[in-house]
């Protein structure tokens, strides 16, 4: 690291999430997720136990569970987000571009990222699978609940909120969701 010049792993502890999810984040930029497959790379799952939860023959690696899954394509489309794989071990990059306050964005994504993740987990562990509009919701539930967390934000907190509803709006009471 150069003096003065954080580095961009910094970035992850600089955000105001808890510390779980940074530590998630910190992991993630390191490619050191115990996703399937790196658990299958250092010889711990065999290969037929490595799959996506959802993708029989695809490797669970981390690109593929947060860029190339389905699961976390349609949430990412819902968000109008493009995602890329190079951008999993640089997930502060996240979202450069979009027009909202840019203090929160590295927060957002990570905490998305997280959810994502635990998405996942989910249906490894609980046969639950969420639908996009639930993660995203999980998302809006730990925004709504960190309004102490996020004080010294709380207006650029609302914008990402409201941005959120807009993209992901209740269902409708008349139509199927
Ligand atoms: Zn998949």
């Amino acid at each position: 690291m150069h003096a003065g010049v954080p580095s961009d792993a910094m970035r992850v502890w600089a955000t105001l999430l808890p510390m779980k999810v940074k530590f998630f984040a910190w992991l993630l930029g390191r490619g050191r997720l115990n996703t399937r497959a790196y658990l299958h790379h250092r010889n711990i799952r065999a290969l037929e136990d490595s799959w996506c939860v959802h993708c029989p023959g695809v490797l669970e690696t981390d690109v593929h569970i947060f860029v190339g899954c389905h699961k976390a394509h349609v949430v990412w489309a819902r968000l109008g987000i493009s995602m890329h794989c190079d951008l999993v071990q640089r997930p502060w990059d996240i979202g450069v571009g979009v027009t909202l306050p840019d203090v929160l964005r590295v927060d957002f994504f990570l905490l998305l990222l997280w959810h994502l993740w635990k998405a996942k987990n989910a249906m490894i562990f609980d046969q639950l699978n969420l639908p996009p509009r639930e993660v995203l919701n999980r998302v809006a539930l730990d925004l709504d609940a960190w309004t102490r967390r996020y004080k010294k934000h709380r207006l650029e907190l609302q914008v990402w909120r409201d941005w959120l509803a807009t993209c992901n709006p209740p269902p409708s009471s008349t139509l199927p969701s």
